[in-house]
């Protein structure tokens, strides 16, 4: 079997692909390090994602395993707990919270309507990535680097493809339900923080703070169709004003970078299912378009393409 893509979704694919026994490997355009998942701030959470069984299925799945990781010392990889501040009262539960054990509605803290807490996975994709690649290589499963124009090319590769390109997959599968989500983020020095906080409601823009084990992300925007990834000190200022503003240990945090990144959304949600329009002879898979999520419903997704790979 080939996997096309080695972000996140693409490697977690090929782990539980060669898990399942078949003969697996990866090509990609990219490095992983260099990949938009390199990026992801990567906390567990369906960010701007429709509510949806599916979705609901693989993000339970995706917490349980990173839970799981979590407890056995995977690299990267730890639960972090959680505060949602809401700027509108809300008195259900949101649609994902069933996939979170401790999930909570709790009295709002002053300036705020209501406020959520939760602990959920977080993972520092450097390092996670770097042990993905190592599990797939204990695997035997080779990650080569190739950039393919259409996917009709590797059709004589492997009787089964998956094509978990990412943002490129609007081009490759002739999908023009796959857009681009800018996402910009600042990371400094860590002055101490553990807990991930939210405010997500922000009118100037989204606003977390997700501490990690040496440093902590700052975030963000989420600009659909924007496409230019070059810095940009005004948006960077932008943030750390907003996220100081919110948690004033961070002020004076030295800043160790920004980061931008083209979250590969899709109208209508990932798309995980069998093409039966694609190239002769090949049974082709998608597994793209997981918006600001990736990270959060990957090994979900990758359950779902074992079991389309082997029907
Ligand atoms: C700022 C920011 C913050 C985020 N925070 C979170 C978060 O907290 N939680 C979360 O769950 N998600 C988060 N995300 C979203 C997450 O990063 C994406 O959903 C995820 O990385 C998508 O993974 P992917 O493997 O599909 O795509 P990618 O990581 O983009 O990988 C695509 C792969 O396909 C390969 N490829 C592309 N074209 C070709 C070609 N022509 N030939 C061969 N290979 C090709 C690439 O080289 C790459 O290997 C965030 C994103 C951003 C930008």
């Amino acid at each position: 079997m080939l996997v096309v893509g080695a972000g996140v979704v693409g490697l977690t694919c090929a782990v539980r692909l060669a898990e399942a026994g078949a003969r697996v490997r990866v090509i990609t355009a990219d490095e992983p390090a260099e990949t938009v998942s390199r990026i992801a701030a990567a906390v567990w959470y369906p960010t701007r994602t429709d509510p949806d069984p599916r979705v609901l299925d693989w993000a339970g799945q995706t917490f349980d395993e990173l839970a799981a990781q979590a407890a056995r010392g995977v690299p990267g990889v730890v639960m972090r707990p959680t505060r949602m501040l809401l700027r509108a009262e809300v008195s259900d539960h949101p649609w994902w919270s069933a996939a979170v054990p401790d999930f909570q509605i709790v009295p709002p803290a002053p300036g705020y309507a209501g406020e959520w807490r939760f602990t959920v996975p977080s993972v520092e994709m450097a390092p996670y990535l770097e042990w993905l690649r190592e599990r797939l290589a204990g695997l035997g499963v080779p990650v080569r680097r190739q950039r393919i124009r259409t996917l009709r090319e590797v059709a004589g590769l492997a009787p089964v493809v998956v094509n978990a390109t990412g943002l490129a997959a609007g081009r490759l599968a002739d999908d023009p339900a796959v857009y681009p989500v800018r996402g910009r983020i600042v990371v400094v020095a860590n002055p101490g923080l553990s807990t991930s906080l939210r405010d997500e409601g922000h009118p100037a823009g989204p606003t977390y703070v997700h501490p990690r084990s040496r440093d902590v992300v700052l975030g963000g925007t989420f600009e659909p169709y924007e496409t230019d990834t070059a810095p940009d000190e005004e948006v960077a200022r932008a943030i750390v004003a907003r996220c100081v503003a919110l948690v004033p240990e961070l002020a004076g945090a030295p800043v160790l970078g920004q980061l931008t990144g083209l979250r590969p959304a899709r109208h209508g949600g990932p798309r995980v299912a069998l093409d039966p329009s694609g190239p002769d002879g090949i049974r082709l898979i998608h597994n793209y378009g997981h918006g600001g999520a990736g990270v959060t419903l990957a090994w979900g997704c990758a359950a779902e393409v074992v079991a389309l790979a082997s029907r």
